[in-house]
């Protein structure tokens, strides 16, 4: 018999230490450890680049918990991308990432991955026409976001799964708006799985990390040859605390999805706002994909307000208890203007986002402040 998702969370690759009974795996501060005799290593740990019983906890329970044959923990979500990107892919290669990709991965394709000769194409994945329209000989990857930021658009990953394999390709999904709580990429299809950990999975704002975790055991034994030969790894107090945040997860989710709920139904009834993107509302595009393929529909609420930019700045700066800063998926509500902020890097290219857009990581404080706050800052 399996475990359910909360179990896994709280006790995969963290048996109680053997030595002292310790409940939490420690962390384990060491860079190298002492051999029983030349080539004697105790349990396979050797130097912490290679492995650190910490991270091999973490790692092990991030593997479970979505599903996967081996987990991967790394210093921040896009040394995990590079770390993927350099395992699976060659010069020549071409990509298909999301049209509206998270800013830093499309910087990652068009400033560094681009001049080492791998071409990459965004492509509006909730059409699986324009996917299958955009592939060539030289696909080697579908890079998957869903739900997408900031536009919180959906894409069919077992859909996408079909159309990668039947070319060959492998199909990568970027879970961490949804986290493995709400979403299960490999169940449907997928090959792997990234993470920004500093997200969701960690969840308290504290930490930066980044994962993967590969359906297959051979894919994941080449992406740890290449996570010890490039050496990103995560260090143990960053594993640790990144451990700590994934056992919450699962109580976490259903109260950033309850909070987003009444969130929603504020801003829906709200004259200044002109738009709600949410993939829980039945009139979303993405609804009943999502329906599908999600557990419910997260914390990340994005909206567009009457009067342009300048007002969708204003409501930004008046908003107290929402903080204006970058990031999410923290226990912490935040607001921000992606278009001068988290995606400012993609302005005037393709991926540009409308200037009128509020984007919410709505938390999991008392929801009545929440709501209060949002009135107010909206006048
Ligand atoms: C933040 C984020 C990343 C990058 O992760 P870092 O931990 O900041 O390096 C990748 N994808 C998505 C969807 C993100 O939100």
């Amino acid at each position: 018999m399996s475990n359910g998702f909360e179990t896994l969370a709280i006790h995969a690759g963290q048996e109680p230490d053997p030595v002292t009974g310790a409940v939490v795996p420690p962390i384990y501060a060491t860079s190298t450890y002492k051999q029983d005799g030349v080539g004697g290593l105790r349990s396979g740990y050797e130097y912490s680049r290679s492995a650190n019983p910490t991270r091999t906890a973490l790692e092990t329970a991030l593997a479970a918990v979505e599903g996967g044959a081996r987990g991967l923990a790394f210093a921040s979500g896009l040394a995990a991308e590079d770390t993927l990107l350099r395992t699976v892919c060659k010069p020549q290669d071409h990509v298909i990432i999301p049209g509206d990709a998270y800013g830093g991965t499309y910087r990652l394709f068009a400033k560094v991955h681009e001049r080492w000769g791998l071409h990459y194409d965004p492509v509006p994945l909730h059409d699986l026409d324009a996917v299958a329209a955009a592939m060539t000989q030289k696909t080697r990857l579908i890079w998957v976001e869903t739900p997408t930021n900031p536009l919180l658009g959906i894409a069919d990953i077992a859909g996408l799964a079909q159309l990668a394999h039947d070319a060959g390709a492998l199909l990568v999904v970027d879970n961490t708006f949804a986290s493995p709580y709400l979403q299960q990429p490999l169940a449907l299809g997928a090959d792997v799985v990234v993470h920004s950990t500093t997200k969701y999975v960690g969840g308290h704002s504290d930490v930066v990390g980044g994962a993967l975790v590969a359906a297959a055991s051979d894919l994941g034994e080449e992406l740890a040859y290449h996570q010890n030969a490039m050496g990103a790894v995560a260090g143990p107090f960053d594993a640790w605390l990144t451990l700590r945040g994934l056992k919450t997860l699962g109580v976490r989710m259903d109260r950033h999805c309850d909070n987003a709920e009444r969130v929603v139904d504020l801003l829906l009834a709200h004259p200044r706002v002109t738009d709600v993107l949410y993939p829980g509302l039945p009139e979303h595009p993405g609804h009943e994909v999502a329906a599908k393929q999600m557990k419910r529909f997260g914390g990340m609420v994005s909206f567009r307000v009457d009067g342009g930019e300048a007002a969708a700045v204003e409501v930004c700066d008046k908003a107290e208890l929402f903080t204006l800063g970058e990031s999410l998926g923290g226990v912490e509500s935040l607001i921000e203007h992606p278009g001068r902020m988290t995606h400012a890097s993609v302005a005037g290219s393709k991926l540009e986002v409308p200037a009128d857009l509020v984007r919410l990581s709505v938390g999991i404080e008392t929801v009545d402040d929440l709501l209060a706050d949002l009135t107010r800052a909206l006048g």
